[in-house]
């Protein structure tokens, strides 16, 4: 039987997870993740808000790999050499083939890992006025920026560097606009450089992709290794996006199982939502946008069909 060694549990492993069994594959599968969850970022921006809790936007992966015929390994992966996944204070791992979704790199005083945001976010709701420092302005600062509004008390001040650049360099001219009325309503200062001193700096970016993969997912060097998500660089360089990743694993899934491998066709757009508070999202796709209570309702949905998997 042949051995397929899932290496964090990424979206696109989630994909495979679920459908594995589906296909009635002559392979095991195991999962090794460095904890029994995986948060949605998606969920984050809610979770912050306090409308649903952290444990509520996180998956338990160690449930869902058991229920998907997987064996499950809490582990910290280090690498692979020869055919062996290695792990930090557990044995190697042989597989035959290994796929790799642990997400971006994480950078100091980022977002991920997330159960330690959250325990940061504990000790700026307890200051009488935090002063933060938010860096990167896409999506998910902006995001994140207005939903620390929605909690902290009215004394924080919450700042966004914008560097050079503006807010959502990526999105259409409106929905910039609608970004930056929300968040000048929201009293969040954008400054070029964040004002120091600050009780915490939140670094909300991702940095580029470290594993160089083929369109099929395959690693450059290996053809029995995989990787998807944040950690993949694509030859075309795509967004950090688990929209993406999830397109990713149907690819990954047919390529672990089948002998002829199929390419990743990344999409020309894909929808983008950003909520504004608990009741409000901006939706855009390509240059088309939405705004208001209806793509909040989609983002929801979505969000919770996602969790329920
Ligand atoms: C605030 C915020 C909001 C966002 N909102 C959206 C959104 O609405 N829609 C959207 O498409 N994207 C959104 N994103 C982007 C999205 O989070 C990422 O692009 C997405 O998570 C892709 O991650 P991934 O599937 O590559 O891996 P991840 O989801 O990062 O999962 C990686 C997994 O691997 C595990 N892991 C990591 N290292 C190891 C290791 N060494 N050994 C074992 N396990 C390991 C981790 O614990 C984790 O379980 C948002 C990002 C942020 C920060």
């Amino acid at each position: 039987m042949k051995r397929i060694v899932l290496v964090g549990a990424g979206h696109a492993h989630i994909v495979v997870l679920r459908h594995f069994a589906l296909h009635k594959p002559n392979a095991t599968l195991t999962l090794i993740n460095d904890g029994a969850y995986a948060y949605y970022t998606g969920a984050l921006p809610a979770a912050v808000r306090g409308d649903i809790t952290p444990e509520q936007a996180r998956i338990d992966v160690q449930k869902l790999a058991t229920a998907c015929g997987a064996r499950f390994i809490n582990a910290r992966y280090t690498g692979f050499e020869n055919n062996f996944a290695n792990l930090d204070e557990a044995a190697s791992v042989p597989f035959d083939t290994l796929a790799i979704s642990v997400g971006a790199k994480s950078v100091p005083d980022g977002i991920k890992p997330i159960a330690k945001f959250f325990d940061r976010l504990r000790r700026w709701e307890r200051l009488p006025a935090a002063r933060l420092g938010i860096i990167g302005c896409g999506a998910s600062g902006v995001e994140l920026a207005l939903a620390l509004r929605a909690r902290l008390n009215r004394n924080a001040k919450i700042y966004l560097q914008t560097g050079d650049g503006q807010v959502l360099p990526n999105a259409p001219r409106r929905v910039r606009d609608i970004a930056r009325t929300e968040l000048a309503r929201a009293r969040i200062t954008l400054s070029k450089a964040i004002p120091y001193p600050l009780d915490d700096v939140i670094h909300a970016y991702a940095p580029a992709p470290n594993i160089a993969v083929r369109e099929t997912l395959q690693l450059m060097e290996h053809d029995n290794i995989f990787a998807t998500g944040d950690c993949a660089a694509f030859p075309n360089p795509l967004p950090n996006s688990g929209a993406i990743a999830v397109r990713q694993g149907r690819v990954l899934l047919h390529n672990l199982l089948a002998n002829k491998m199929q390419k990743f066709r990344p999409p020309l757009a894909t929808l983008a939502i950003m909520s504004l508070d608990s009741h409000k999202a901006v939706a855009w796709y390509g240059t088309d946008y939405i705004s208001g209570w209806l793509p909040m309702l989609l983002k929801n949905w979505l969000d919770r069909r996602w969790l329920r998997s």
